[in-house]
């Protein structure tokens, strides 16, 4: 049996205060948690639903970024106009998050907070140097993703938007896995104002940069420049549906047509 109490409170000092409970948990789409529940992985005390605050929902512009708020749903990103003028590959990368089910009810913010290995929205946060405001401070991409489901998130910690810069020239390369859908491997290749940067999902433990192809992209923005750039493939994912050796091999098929797809 399910043993929590449901709430829904209508603004974030109501979600802080709820989460000084140390079994709550937050429930945004629902999407991953709710079949955690279902297999009795997690049992909270008191789930706290963010669907009620308004200034969670959204997209908008800021100067030279684009500002998404946590609760904003895939299928939202997928079809705003200012994604797609300002970001297109992000508008392009949440159109292939699962099926029409999962973007209607998923949010970036609960897709970040969770961190699976093999999603997507990590690589495009990763590749698009974006920033993560919380309701305690900002995080830069770098440092959000720690590991396999981690994040740098402290107890009580609530993603309230991510600040993407806005970068006309990227791309996000998925070799999807056809029954779910998730990243076997995911590239996410952008050439943001801080330089080319290089983002993989799917194949290791966490989101990861590349730093020889982007020092390659930096000076020839062609797929010839990293085709003989080899990934190392220890301590990649090995699983029924793809080596480690064929993830690594795939992260360089995926790079070289994420940067033909940008020219
Ligand atoms: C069949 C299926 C296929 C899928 N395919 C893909 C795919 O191809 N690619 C992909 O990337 N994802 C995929 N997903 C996952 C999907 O994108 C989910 O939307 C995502 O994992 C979780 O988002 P959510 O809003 O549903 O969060 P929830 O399930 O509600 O929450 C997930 C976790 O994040 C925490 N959380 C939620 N919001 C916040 C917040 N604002 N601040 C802090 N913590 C928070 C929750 O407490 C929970 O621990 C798939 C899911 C399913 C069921």
């Amino acid at each position: 049996m399910y043993e929590f109490e449901y709430q829904k409170p209508a603004s974030l000092d109501d979600v802080t205060r709820l989460l000084g409970d140390e079994d709550a948990k937050l429930v945004a789409g629902g999407m991953t948690l709710i079949p955690t529940l279902k297999m009795r992985l997690a049992k909270p005390t008191q789930l706290v639903d963010l669907g009620a605050i308004p200034a969670l929902k959204g997209i908008s512009e800021d100067g030279d970024a684009v500002v998404i708020g946590a609760m904003t749903r895939h299928a939202d990103v997928n079809r705003s106009d200012i994604v797609k003028r300002a970001i297109p590959a992000l508008a392009a990368m949440a159109g292939m998050i699962g099926d029409p089910a999962v973007r209607n009810r998923g949010t970036i913010g609960g897709s970040i907070a969770n961190n699976d290995p093999a999603a997507d929205y990590p690589a495009a946060v990763v590749a698009l140097n974006a920033t993560v405001r919380t309701n305690k401070r900002e995080i830069a991409a770098d440092q959000f993703f720690t590991g396999m489901f981690e994040t740098a998130l402290q107890s009580g910690e609530i993603v309230t938007a991510v600040r993407f810069p806005k970068v006309a020239q990227a791309n996000y390369q998925k070799f999807r896995n056809p029954a779910s859908r998730y990243a076997i491997v995911g590239v996410f290749v952008a050439k943001t104002p801080a330089g080319v940067r290089v983002a993989v999902t799917g194949a290791g433990p966490s989101v990861f940069r590349v730093p020889e192809m982007e020092a390659a992209l930096a000076k020839s923005f062609t797929p010839d420049a990293i085709k003989d750039i080899a990934i190392n493939d220890d301590g990649l994912n090995s699983d029924i549906h793809a080596s480690a050796e064929y993830r690594a091999h795939l992260v360089n098929v995926m790079a070289r047509r994420a940067v033909q797809a940008c020219a």
